[in-house]
């Protein structure tokens, strides 16, 4: 099997830059993730990409096997991720462009399971144990800092630190919502934030998540509100220099055995009860 210390989830777009890509489909007790796994090479540190929504993004957000792509990250190795997407800014000053590395995350979905610890036994026999774990800082301290330290490093200085709220999608806010959520003093909104960060949590790895605003949310501006082209015409525009500033950061990310953040230790004194990969 081959193995990869840094996972990276995101966009279809970011493996195919790489030279030498390995393509290998991992299983896991929770069905098949979104795509194969790419195993590349980013400056000496070995990295394994993901395609959130499937390489021809045929997996809406709410379709997405979230415990799956965890769990099959882990099992080749990886323990620090790192989970770009495409966000609605809440805020004016949050326009299209704007890259944000948020501290907090409020969970506005409704139907995705968010913890591999949930009482059902698994296909090998092993039943997991209920585990509460500690979730009050979602996001890993050290990879928030290596992203913006790597975005500055490209000349775009990133808002450090935010609320992204996690809508169920896969339809954009109501102007209603979107102001409310603004009211609320969150930052940006997204459709699948979570439960990616707790679900890595409770394996013990690392998750930072990268904000790309593509465009001011419903409540926020005065148009229309947001259509899909839209999104895609940023994102696209923006692909580019997130994708350095992607690979600087996984080359700024500590070495596994080197982290000194509490990530790798969540479940110290818990007894998850099932066999991690
Ligand atoms: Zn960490």
């Amino acid at each position: 099997m081959a193995n990869a210390e840094i996972g990276v989830i995101g966009g279809s777009g970011f493996y195919s830059f790489l030279d030498d890509v390995t393509e290998i489909m991992v299983d896991t007790p929770y069905g098949p993730p979104s795509d194969s796994l790419f195993l590349g090479d980013i400056a000496g540190r070995t990295v394994a990409f993901l395609p959130r929504h499937g390489r021809a993004h045929h997996l809406p957000p709410h379709r997405i096997n979230y415990r799956a792509n965890l769990w099959a990250l882990r099992s080749v190795g990886v323990r620090q991720v790192l989970g770009p997407c495409a966000v609605g800014g809440l805020r004016p000053e949050y326009g299209p462009g704007t890259l944000l590395i948020p501290d907090q995350l409020v969970d506005r979905t409704q139907s995705r399971v968010q913890t591999f610890y949930d009482g059902e036994p698994l296909p090998d026999g092993s039943t997991p144990n209920v585990v509460h774990l500690a979730f009050a800082d979602p996001y890993c301290p050290a990879g928030r800092q290596a992203a913006a330290a790597a975005a500055r490093g490209r000349d775009w200085e990133p808002v450090d630190g935010g609320t992204l709220c996690v809508i169920e999608g896969p339809r954009f806010s109501t102007r209603a919502e979107s102001r409310w959520y603004a009211g609320q003093g969150w930052s940006v909104v997204g459709m699948t934030g979570h439960p990616e960060a707790v679900l890595a949590r409770e394996l013990e790895l690392c998750y930072t998540s990268m904000t790309l605003v593509t465009d001011l949310d419903a409540g926020a501006e005065q148009g229309e509100g947001v259509s899909h082209e839209e999104v895609l015409r940023v994102f696209g525009k923006n692909v580019g220099r997130l994708r350095e500033v992607l690979f600087d950061a996984v080359s700024a990310l500590p070495a596994t055995e080197e982290r000194a953040c509490a990530c790798g230790t969540a479940l110290d004194g818990l007894d998850p009860g099932i066999r991690l990969p």
